[in-house]
């Protein structure tokens, strides 16, 4: 028997690309014999017609699964959605844009057979964007980069290739606040890069504004490391210090000069400072006990509706 490979594609509001998507895919794929394919598309609650487009794909061909989630949950959480149902022994995650090109994809199985277990595509232009966003993102990559520990590849997305192994590690991660393009670096494995050229959007509009990337930003930061709590307290040690100082400098000048009672302006800029750097602290501190409070919940990443035209309903010792 052949080896399976999941063309993963996490779906929201893609009713102008979904078929476009497919026929893309089915020209590749037709060209590969020695796999059988599965093109799995996780409906992420749209509000439009990609539902019965997929059904409709569907219908016609056996090789389209899909699994419709109960409302609208995100990319990351719609992607281990997929990684739940995916049946490949190899998965590609790809968006349905087709700004990531499914002509990439025998490359990623070449490499793949050579033992790589996680081919990712690092895009050298990216086309049809603007300088401020492109901007934001690598200034994001570089402070990322300076608080965490694991290395993560600045300029790659989701398109890739992973084992089954590095499926199944993924798997493992089920925390519910998901940074999945550092998780890709935390669970390692033999990994290899190959280069594209992002194309812009062939239909529809882009789901990420700028306060969604901000929230992905903090995020990216908050879940891969611990280097702003530490930055909080490195700042009260420098705060306390200076005060120290100052402290000694003005008792010296009481003993010495003699009592003074103005300072209204120092003493009114030095009390706002620390205050700002306490609420700062705070909000620092508040970041990870929210995170701490969702997890703890431990509720389900995500609801299915129906898998492949099945109700689904949740078992009550499911995870
Ligand atoms: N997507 C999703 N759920 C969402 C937002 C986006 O499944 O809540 C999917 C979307 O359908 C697309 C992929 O994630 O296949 C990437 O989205 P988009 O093209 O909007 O992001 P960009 O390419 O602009 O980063
Ligand atoms: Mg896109």
């Amino acid at each position: 028997m052949s080896k399976l490979v999941t063309i993963l594609a996490p779906a929201y509001n893609e009713e102008e690309v979904i078929d476009s998507f497919y026929e893309r895919v089915i020209e590749v794929t037709s060209q590969i014999l020695d796999y059988d394919f599965e093109i799995l598309f996780v409906n992420d609650g749209s509000k439009d017609r990609t539902l019965e487009c997929i059904k409709r794909l569907r219908h016609k061909d056996a090789q389209v699964n899909f699994v419709d989630l109960s409302r609208n949950f995100g990319k990351e959480i719609a992607m281990i959605a997929g990684l739940d149902y995916a049946k490949g022994d190899a998965v590609v995650i790809i968006d349905v844009d087709l700004q990531d090109p499914p002509e990439l994809i025998p490359e990623m199985i070449k490499y793949w057979e050579q033992g790589y277990d996680d081919i990712y595509a690092k895009r050298e232009n990216r086309a049809g964007e603007t300088w401020l966003k492109k901007w934001t993102s690598s200034a994001f990559y570089r402070l990322l980069q300076k608080t965490t520990r694991i290395s993560i590849q600045e300029d790659t997305g989701d398109f890739r290739l992973l084992d089954r192994r590095s499926v199944n590690a993924l798997l493992k991660m089920r925390e519910s606040q998901r940074y999945t393009k550092g998780l890709f670096s935390w669970i390692g494995y033999n990994k290899k890069e190959i280069l594209y050229n992002r194309d812009p959007r062939v239909a529809g509009t882009t789901k990420w504004n700028y306060s969604k990337l901000v929230d992905l930003a903090i995020e990216g930061i908050t879940s891969f490391s611990t280097a702003p709590l530490r930055f909080s307290s490195l700042f009260g040690i420098v705060i306390s210090l200076g005060a120290f100082i100052y402290m000694a400098f003005i008792i010296l000048k009481t003993l010495i000069v003699g009592e003074m009672v103005s300072g209204y302006p120092s003493l009114m800029s030095i009390i706002l400072f620390i205050g700002g750097i306490q609420l700062l602290s705070l909000g620092i501190i508040g970041e990870y006990l929210g995170r701490i409070f969702n997890e703890t919940k431990n509720r389900p990443l995500y609801l299915v509706n129906e898998y492949n035209n099945d109700r689904v309903v949740v078992k009550y010792e499911d995870k």
